[in-house]
């Protein structure tokens, strides 16, 4: 009986991985092992014999389990340091974690004109992308007739709507609600039938502007816009108007801003002129306030049409109108 101890001591220390030594355990020590043979004829003992049997039973029992458990212990320990071995974490290295979105850039320079205007007094309105006839044309001194419907060909709607070509209805539309004496801008989408290319889109965005009040003159509309463009830029810049014509202005300008690459002298960007277009601007003409129930003759205002897609094109360089609405990650992450 000790030579049974001593062989399964023998194996245990032997086997070479826990399966090894679970054969061991079963063997010895399971319900059909040899420690549960030993018990099986004990019926046929004498009570001494029995007593005897039991005790070395019970000896053997504790021995062999104690030198599995020890062995065991072994076997878990070197399994769990190859585990940590090769789960090896630094916990130093930041988390993944959700990466964080961010506004579109046109976006961005949006909220920024919007929070400039309010500072300025100016209330922002917001108008619909499916518009009349009317106010995307005929209230602003562009009636069916005229040429100047060509130069902003749009999606036409069943019934007569449109998508708007700008977002000059909404001057319209703020005149029609609030009145005189008015200040507002309309940020927003609008639509032309373009051919889509490196510097076409056709969807892109606008913010209208509009000054209603007594005495309104070109002086203010030069303030405001030096303000607003300034503060865009982030640098104080040098505009000039030259003459020119909108339906809905009189007298019209176009507005030009210093070449902010290389400050006059003459580049590639201003092409050597020193200056860049940047919006359309000029008095409100007195058939739009008119139409929108104003009396010209009491009350006059200026108008501006931005181009916000434009405006974030120069501010970040990017030389393709198409990225702004192509949705690829790798542009948009860097704004
Ligand atoms: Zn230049």
């Amino acid at each position: 009986m000790q030579d049974l101890i001593d062989s399964a001591l023998a194996r245990i220390q032997s086997a070479v991985n826990a399966d090894e030594l679970e054969a061991v355990r079963v063997e010895f020590l399971g319900r059909k092992g040899k420690l549960a043979d030993l018990s099986k004829d004990m019926g046929k003992l004498s009570p001494a014999e029995r007593a005897e049997r039991g005790k070395f039973i019970n000896a053997a029992k504790k021995s062999i389990e104690e030198a599995y458990e020890a062995r065991k212990q072994s076997f878990d320990a070197a399994a769990l340091a190859i585990l940590l071995d090769a789960e090896w974490l630094d916990l130093t290295v930041p988390a993944a974690g959700v990466k964080p979105g961010a506004l579109h850039p046109i976006t961005q320079i949006q909220w920024e004109i919007e929070d400039l205007f309010r500072s300025l007094g100016f209330t922002v309105l917001d108008g619909p992308e499916v518009e009349t006839e009317y106010h995307n044309f005929d209230a602003l001194n562009i009636p069916a007739h005229h040429p100047a419907r060509d130069m902003q060909d749009t999606f036409w709607l069943e019934g007569g709507n449109l998508l708007r070509t700008h977002t000059s209805p909404v001057q319209v539309r703020g005149m029609e609600r609030l009145g005189p004496p008015l200040r507002m801008i309309a940020p927003g989408r609008t639509f032309r039938n373009e051919e889509v290319d490196a510097s076409h889109e056709h969807t892109f965005y606008q913010v209208e502007g509009m000054m209603v009040d007594r005495d309104v003159s070109v002086a203010h509309l030069i303030y405001f816009m030096k303000t607003l463009l300034s503060a865009i830029f982030k640098r104080e810049v040098t505009v000039r108007l030259r003459p020119g014509y909108f339906p809905f202005v009189e007298p019209g300008f176009e507005l030009d801003i210093r070449c902010l690459i290389c400050g006059g002298p003459g580049c590639a960007v201003c092409k050597q002129s020193g200056w860049v277009e940047l919006l359309p601007c000029g008095l409100v003409h007195p058939n739009v306030l008119l139409m929108s129930g104003i009396d010209p003759d009491q009350w006059g205002g200026f108008a501006f049409g931005l181009g916000l897609t434009r405006l974030a094109m120069m501010r970040y360089g990017i030389d393709d109108i198409r990225l702004l609405q192509g949705g690829d990650l790798r542009f948009l992450s860097q704004f």
